[in-house]
């Protein structure tokens, strides 16, 4: 017999939308419900993205260093996280990173700097970058995440040839000052107006594991489809040693995985982007969660490391999905590894 959900895929699929009440009981439905929850989800993918995935890729174009007070972020002022550090990438060394990333199967580039928010300087910065990418790869979109935007800044970026925008409303607007202090709620979200006025797509999403409760992460799905983002990454909070969220294990990896369920259910026909820390908090349940979502960051992150970029294009492949841009490349990852280790060597065992 169909469940609940099932019903409710299919009236989404008739145009029709989920209630807050029901996202926040789709939140806690049980782990024997979570097979046929994710097939409800798929089908929401496939009628929107059919077996389609994009591939994004970070330039973290200045590490650390940032004057705010966001206690999730290894980044912040106050941080003791021993993240690497550093003040602009120049355009060269940018534009070289991000071709490793185009070259490894990515259709946006994600232009990040850390920051309260850019200057005219920076704008000009990331304006050569942008142009110099598109000169070279014009098929390829280019995202950039600079902060809180000043009034033009916006217009700028998109002349110069940015597509999309991005900046993350993170959690709900009734958690946000419970995290940081240093901006508001609202900073952000006329950030991401900003964007959308000047022609930028909005790209805007989440951190969860923050220590918010399921209402509030339905709080903050409905704001963001609100906002029109056209892409929600979700990041699952890293809780790096040497700032306030340190140790904060907040999460299992289905309820990581209901979470990306309850964003398609939302916003089923928007980009969902699993973002920072799914190898960590997914863990085994990253294929699944790639039948409902449709995007994810190739390789390493602004500060952590991902899983290598061979084990994502495998992720992808093994699951049937083919990458944007890249729909007829042959796989050529299947090369048998001869045992060197284990009975019949001086080597010890693979267990
Ligand atoms: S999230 Fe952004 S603004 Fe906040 S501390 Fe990190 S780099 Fe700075």
């Amino acid at each position: 017999m169909p469940s609940w959900f099932d019903n409710l895929a299919d009236s989404i699929l008739d145009g029709g939308v989920i209630t807050e009440e029901q996202a926040v009981a789709m939140l806690a439905t049980s782990d024997r419900d979570l097979l046929a929850l994710i097939a409800a989800g798929s089908a929401l993918r496939r009628r929107h993205f059919g077996m389609t995935v994009k591939l994004n890729y970070l330039v973290n174009l200045k590490s650390g260093l940032c004057p705010e007070s966001c206690s999730y972020c290894s980044q912040a002022l106050g941080s003791a996280a021993p993240i690497l550090k550093y003040s602009w990438l120049k355009t060269e060394e940018a534009v070289q990173q991000a071709d490793i990333g185009i070259r490894g199967g990515a259709s946006r580039v994600c232009l990040v700097a850390s920051g309260r928010g850019p200057g005219t300087r920076d704008v000009d910065r990331v304006k050569d970058i942008v142009t110099r990418l598109k000169d070279d790869n014009d098929e390829v979109e280019v995202c950039a995440c600079l902060g809180i935007l000043k009034d033009g800044q916006a217009e700028t970026l998109q002349e110069a040839g940015v597509d999309a925008y991005n900046h993350n409303i993170n959690t709900a607007e009734s958690f946000h000052d419970t995290i940081v202090k240093s901006h508001t709620y609202t900073d952000r979200t006329n950030t991401v107006a900003k964007a959308k006025a000047a022609g930028l797509s909005p790209c805007s999403g989440l951190i969860v594991g923050l220590g918010e409760s399921d209402e509030q992460v339905v709080e903050a799905l409905f704001a963001l489809r609100e906002l029109d983002s056209e892409s929600i990454p979700i990041n699952f909070l890293v809780p790096f040693d040497g700032t306030p969220m340190e140790g904060q294990w907040n999460l299992t990896p289905a309820q990581c995985l209901r979470i990306v369920i309850t964003a398609r259910f939302v916003c089923p026909d928007r980009e969902i982007r699993l973002a920072g820390g799914r190898e960590i908090h997914l863990r085994s349940l990253q294929a699944q969660a790639l039948h409902v979502a449709n995007s994810i960051f190739l390789g390493d992150y602004l500060t952590a490391e991902g899983q290598a970029a061979e084990d994502d294009i495998a992720l992808i492949r093994d699951n049937g999905f083919t990458i944007i841009g890249h729909e007829n490349d042959p796989d050529s990852s299947r090369t048998p590894t001869l045992r060197k280790r284990g009975a019949g060597t001086a080597q010890g065992a693979n267990a």
